[in-house]
């Protein structure tokens, strides 16, 4: 019996393979188990193929390298299957390393099942040399190769889940496992090739291919498909290392901003949206568990002159050191938020009215010690009103108006301390929330109304249009004014669905005259500030101008100087805009605001209205003609038309007329009346 010669540089090149199949195996996973669904596949699939080309290919070069002068042919269908179930069990090892948990009740029978596979392949590619004499076998080494395949199958299983997932900087680890891995292959195999005996020197006869180029053959085209597979899954892990970047610090910017649309900025506090959602919170669990809590109101007395003194800078420090003291006395479940300068808002639970008695008592003290603020001692304290749930009001609206109430009683009855809400206590509150809630459903009832006020040309005393003034039919109080309930529309929001309604209310009445053919007059609105700060204010506008076909140029808004002055720069933008679409704009109370000339400059208004303040007191001479005539003076100037409101008699419209006021509205003319009573006179 002879003994095997080996080539040693076809044994080399097998090692090679073997490492390098090994590394493959390694990416592999790592791409298998970070890819979804189609790539998942793809990955399984095509890197199964490449690996089980590999380890397959050395097996088969390892074969090659052996010397022999005996003849030897391979069974092309022998060799195929050999191919295949190295394929199958690398598909098999790959799939099972690419699940998130590898117990060892999984790792051991995957292991038994590859390193079966591995010692298949090899004696099928075995069996696949037609040897004459045939091979005599030592059971020894054989059962040797197969406990090392057994080992290498498990140890490459474990480190292959192992190291799937590092990153670049265990590059050096990867490679390592790697090479132990393909060292294992490559012993398995040349143990495998220890057991068998060769009768006969063997001469090799590769169906007419010389022996050594088949290794090369082989070699090149498994370094190809190895080398190939592995730049694509480099280059895939680069991209997809990239991708999860991207997508952490997006995620990570969309909590900032969610963060930022929930708390206070300078405090950190909640803000009143988040608090809202709490309050509503909050009221869904009391009513499960049957259990009270506590809203409290608490707003800081003496301020606004800290702040008017000392500067905004200080004022800041102020609340964040008082919000610092605030939170001492809290323990258990809570809710601090602030909702406004200097206001503050607390939830508690608590098990009885005394409980909520303690802690406004010990948040009072807390706040009523001197301040340090670098370099001044400031003092402020604290007025606190309590609102119990469900006691003290039944819904978010009624809690948070009483504990206000109840706060606003605190302030009128010498700061500094708390009280409970009591029914009582504010009669005028009771009456504006009964208003208030009773606001909140007058559109849905429809019981606002339109009044109509004309407006005149001054010199021939003709009607150039109307300015529409808001009326509410209310269910018990008869018709009210808007000075009743505006203030209250506006602290509560109403005033942007209400405004809405005017506007449409307007644009139709305004389109029903023109149908009955009073194509020249003009309507004017009123803004409020809220519905000016609306993003969605001027597509409102121009879909009602459009719904019932009114030239822009028809529609004029009226803006009070306070209104435009709240946020100059916005005004002048949405104002802006809104002119460039034809709409025209008035300042309306003209004289009571800022009256900055050189902002009033900037508003693209075409229309001035002076404030009927300077014309109820206006006679011949005197301080109010001074003002109009610099008023109209002005206002030629920057070509603005001037209405007069407020007029209300005679001599005031021949002075008006004679200062070169060109529009005059007031009751002297017509007072604001409903549609029905305006006739129209074709
Ligand atoms: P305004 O824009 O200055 O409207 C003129 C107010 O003066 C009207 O009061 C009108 O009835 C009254 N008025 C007209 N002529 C005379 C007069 O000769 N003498 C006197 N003493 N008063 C006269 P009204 O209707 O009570 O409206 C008060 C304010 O409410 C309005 O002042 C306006 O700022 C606001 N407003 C009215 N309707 C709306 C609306 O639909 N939306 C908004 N945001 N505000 C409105
Ligand atoms: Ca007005
Ligand atoms: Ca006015």
């Amino acid at each position: 019996m002879l003994a095997n010669h080996y080539d040693p540089l076809l044994v080399a090149i097998s090692f090679v393979i073997a490492i390098l199949a090994a590394w493959t195996a390694l990416n592999m996973a790592g791409r298998v188990s970070t890819s979804e669904g189609r790539a998942a596949w793809l990955w399984l699939s095509g890197g199964s193929i490449a690996m089980g080309i590999g380890v397959w290919a050395m097996h088969f070069i390892g074969m090659l390298a052996m010397d022999s002068v005996m003849s030897v042919r391979y069974s092309p269908g022998l060799t195929a299957l050999s191919m295949l179930v190295a394929i199958a069990s690398s598909l098999f090892a790959l799939w099972l390393v690419s699940v998130d948990k590898l117990r060892l009740k999984r790792l051991l029978p995957g292991g038994v099942v590859m390193g079966t596979g591995v010692v298949s392949m090899h004696y099928i590619g075995m069996a696949a040399m037609e040897v004459d004499p045939a091979i005599v076998w030592d059971y020894r080494w054989v059962t040797l190769s197969v406990i090392i395949a057994l080992i290498a199958s498990f140890a490459a299983l474990w480190l292959t889940f192992r190291l799937r997932h590092e990153a670049a900087q265990v590059a050096l680890m990867r490679f390592g496992a790697a090479v132990i891995m393909g060292i294992a292959i490559a012993g398995m195999h040349y143990t495998g090739m220890m057991a068998a005996h060769f009768p006969q020197q063997m001469t090799m006869d590769h169906r007419g291919v010389d022996g050594n180029w088949l290794a090369v053959l082989v070699s090149v085209i498994t370094l190809f498909i190895l080398g190939i597979t592995l730049l694509i899954s480099m280059l895939d892990a680069r991209l997809q290392a990239r991708t999860a970047l991207l997508a952490s610090s997006l995620a990570k910017a969309n909590t900032e901003l969610a963060q930022l649309a929930l708390q206070d900025p300078l405090t950190r506090l909640p803000n009143r949206v988040l608090f809202e959602d709490r309050l509503d919170q909050a009221i869904s669990q009391s009513n499960r568990e049957e259990r009270p809590f506590a809203l409290m109101f608490m707003d800081l007395d003496g301020f606004k002159a800290v702040n008017d003194a000392f500067g905004h800078d200080v004022g800041d420090k102020l609340l964040m050191a008082v919000t610092e003291r605030l939170q001492e006395p809290l323990e258990g479940q809570y809710t601090l938020a602030r909702i406004g300068g200097d206001e503050f808002v607390l939830l508690a639970d608590i098990q009885a009215p005394d409980d909520a008695a303690r802690l406004a008592d010990a948040l009072v003290q807390s706040i009523d010690k001197p301040f340090i603020i670098d370099p001044y001692e400031l003092v402020v304290t604290l007025s606190a009103g309590i609102a119990i749930y469900p006691h003290d009001g039944q819904n978010e609206r009624e809690l948070m108006f009483n504990a206000d109430a109840a706060m606003y009683h605190t302030k009128h009855s010498g700061r500094n301390g708390y009280h409970f809400f009591q029914p009582s206590m504010n009669t005028f509150a009771q009456q504006q929330l009964q208003l208030m809630n009773d606001l909140w459903v007058a559109e849905e009832r429809g019981e606002l109304r339109l009044h109509y006020q004309p407006k005149f040309e001054a010199l021939s005393g003709t009607i150039i249009g109307f300015e529409a003034l808001l009326r509410w039919e209310h269910p018990t109080k008869g018709l009210l004014s808007p000075d009743l309930f505006l203030p209250l529309a506006e602290k509560t929001g109403i005033i942007i669905p209400m405004g809405n309604w005017v506007i449409n209310e307007a644009c139709r009445q305004l389109g029903e005259w023109r149908a009955q053919g009073q194509h020249s007059w003009s309507m004017a609105v009123n803004l409020s500030a809220l519905q000016f700060e609306q993003p969605t204010l001027i597509e409102t506008i121009m879909a009602c101008l459009v719904s019932h076909a009114i030239p822009p140029e028809m529609l004029i808004l009226e803006v009070t100087e306070t209104t435009a002055m709240h946020n100059p720069e916005q005004s002048v933008a949405v104002l802006t805009r809104l002119t460039e679409l034809g709409v025209k704009a008035s300042i309306d109370d003209f004289g009571t605001g800022y009256s900055s000339l050189l902002y009033l400059k900037r508003l693209p208004a075409s229309e001035l209205k002076i404030d009927r303040a300077f014309v109820k007191e206006l006679k011949g001479e005197g301080e109010d003609a001074t003002i109009v005539s610099a008023i109209v003076a002005l206002a030629q100037t920057l070509n603005l038309r001037v209405v007069a409101e407020g007029v209300e008699t005679q001599e005031q419209r021949e002075f008006l007329t004679q200062l070169g006021c060109s529009t005059l509205q007031g009751y002297l003319l017509g007072r604001p009346v409903g549609a029905e009573t305006i006739r129209i006179e074709s």
